[in-house]
């Protein structure tokens, strides 16, 4: 359907990706921003050490809770949440100077940070990514072997209460055949703009 190959996505749309831990939602965002580098991917702030091969500044601001709570109470998060025992959390000017510059932004976030962010931008678009299966999800956490059990535990337990809150964005994506999923998510963002240079 020649999805792969439109390059204007849309302008200044906030855009957000989110679902459970371990669903994969990182990888179809780093693909989307391969396909798509009109996209802007906006770095999130965290208290969580990084994992072997994370880099300050790319994957992560690694931050300790000290610093980070200051800039929440300087209101420096557009949007911020407690995720298995760390926070983390999305820097507001970042992402408003590139919206308003016409960039859209994709933020991967978790699902109290992704209600934040409908509750307070009417116009955001909220994508839900769903694994096959609850099975399927522990798996693929377990799979990532990088994570200390007490941590995978804790994101199994929130994982199935994420997964009952998807009904509440706009659109859900089963993350089962990755190519499939990310065509689907091509598609539900050409549809929210449609590529003016082509048609
Ligand atoms: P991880 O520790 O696996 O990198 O991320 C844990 C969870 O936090 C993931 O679901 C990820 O999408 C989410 N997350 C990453 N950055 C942010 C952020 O800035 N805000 C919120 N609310 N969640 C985030």
């Amino acid at each position: 359907n020649g999805a792969t190959t439109k390059k204007c996505l849309s302008q200044g749309k906030l855009i957000v990706l989110t679902g459970p831990s371990g669903v994969g939602k990182g990888t179809l965002m780093r693909s989307l921003l391969q396909r798509h580098p009109e996209l802007y991917y906006s770095v999130s702030a965290t208290t969580r050490p990084p994992r072997p091969g994370e880099t300050d500044g790319k994957h992560y601001h690694f931050i300790n809770r000290s610093k980070f709570e200051k800039l929440v109470a300087s209101g420096e998060f557009l949007e911020w949440a407690e995720f298995a025992g760390n926070y983390y959390g999305t820097p507001r000017q970042a992402v408003l100077n590139q919206i308003n510059s016409g960039k859209s932004v994709v933020l991967e976030i978790e699902l109290e940070g992704a209600r934040q962010i409908r509750s307070s931008f009417a116009e955001a678009f909220s994508i839900f990514i769903l694994p096959p299966s609850i099975n399927e999800l522990e798996k693929r956490i377990r799979g990532r072997g990088q994570d200390p059990e007490d941590a995978i535990a804790r994101r199994l337990r929130r994982a199935q209460d994420e997964i009952n809150a998807a009904e509440e964005f706009d659109i859900q994506i089963v993350n089962d055949d990755f190519e499939a999923a990310l065509r689907s998510i091509e598609e539900a963002l050409d549809n929210l703009q449609p590529c003016k240079e082509n048609s």
